[in-house]
């Protein structure tokens, strides 16, 4: 434990003094977020708890979302219907780009990217777009082991500047790839992004995913089957940190996601999830110093997928 809180606490000291990157700008409530804040977790597989900084201050969830919602839908439809219908490829695109949603007839490629997700909430069951975004909500606390609620300051400003999301949506339709009315994914999708998480809650997250789906704090059993964990490790690793993917897998070599809000979080399956948070991005859309305070951790304590021991 001391070796974990030692890497955590200087991770954090050390990246601290980095400025580089900018806060999202073309969503309004994300550019108003302090900059120098900054947090950093650690959650084993086991539950143990480490925190660094700011670790319990709440910021939007964002494009991390998607990784939850991925497996909620694959737990509803199965690993090949889910396959087949969205797709597992990186695009190799920014995460919101209409190019690599046009190039693939009006298909969404990944579900990582803001095509594929509108795609993965259309897939999930339920009785209306109200009962879809109670379950992702529901599965977001899951996850994290507590309530996680909608922040209205973050929805109002997304859905106020949401019209590309809008024509990703009306494109997947038109390619017969929108599951539900693609307005209301859209709107699901947006709500989704705009959910309050501290870094603490993203360790745990993502440490309910490296324990296989059961969350390691509150024993539940948050994905259904633990076989939908494997394929959504490969897609973090592919898609998980939009264009810096593959940087990211040849440096560090653990399956990631960020978020525009500033939220960073890596998997090392089986042992435990390094989270972070800082708003200001590279022009790829990740946290500067989530990323180097994450690839730091994962040095010190030695983890790589592809070097596992
Ligand atoms: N809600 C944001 C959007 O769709 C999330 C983007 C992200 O974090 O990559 O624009």
């Amino acid at each position: 434990d001391a070796a974990i809180q030692a890497a955590v606490s200087t991770a954090h000291r050390d990246q601290a003094g980095e400025h580089g990157g900018k806060n999202a700008s073309y969503i309004p409530y994300l550019a108003s977020v302090d900059p120098a804040l900054f947090g950093v977790s650690v959650v084993t597989a086991d539950g143990r708890v480490f925190e660094a900084g700011d670790a319990r201050f709440e910021f939007a969830l964002e494009s991390i979302s998607k990784v939850f919602s991925m497996a909620v839908a694959m737990g509803d439809v199965g690993l090949q219907e889910f396959h087949d219908k969205v797709g597992a490829d990186p695009t190799g695109e920014p995460f919101n780009s209409v190019i690599s949603v046009v190039l693939h007839g009006d298909t969404p490629v990944s579900p990582l990217v803001n095509a594929g997700a509108m795609s993965t909430v259309s897939l999930i069951t339920a009785d209306g777009p109200e009962q879809r975004w109670e379950r992702i909500l529901a599965a977001q606390g899951a996850f994290a082991g507590r309530r996680i609620t909608l922040s209205d300051a973050v929805n109002d400003s997304e859905q106020s500047t949401n019209f590309h999301n809008r024509a990703i949506a009306w494109l997947l339709y038109s390619g017969g790839t929108m599951y539900s009315d693609p307005m209301e994914a859209c709107d699901v999708y947006t709500r989704q992004c705009s959910t309050l998480v501290t870094t603490v809650d993203l360790a745990t997250m993502g440490a309910t995913i490296a324990a296989r789906g059961t969350n390691p704090v509150t024993r539940e059993q948050v994905i259904s089957n633990p076989a939908l964990v494997p394929p959504m490790l490969a897609e973090m690793t592919m898609e998980g940190l939009y264009t810096a993917s593959g940087d990211w897998a040849y440096r560090v070599g653990l399956p990631g996601k960020s978020g525009v809000g500033g939220g960073v979080l890596a998997i090392m399956p089986g042992v435990l999830a390094i989270a972070a948070f800082s708003p200001p991005l590279d022009p790829a859309g990740n946290s500067v110093r989530g990323l180097k305070a994450v690839a730091q951790i994962a040095d010190a304590l030695n983890l790589n997928l592809y070097n596992a021991q």
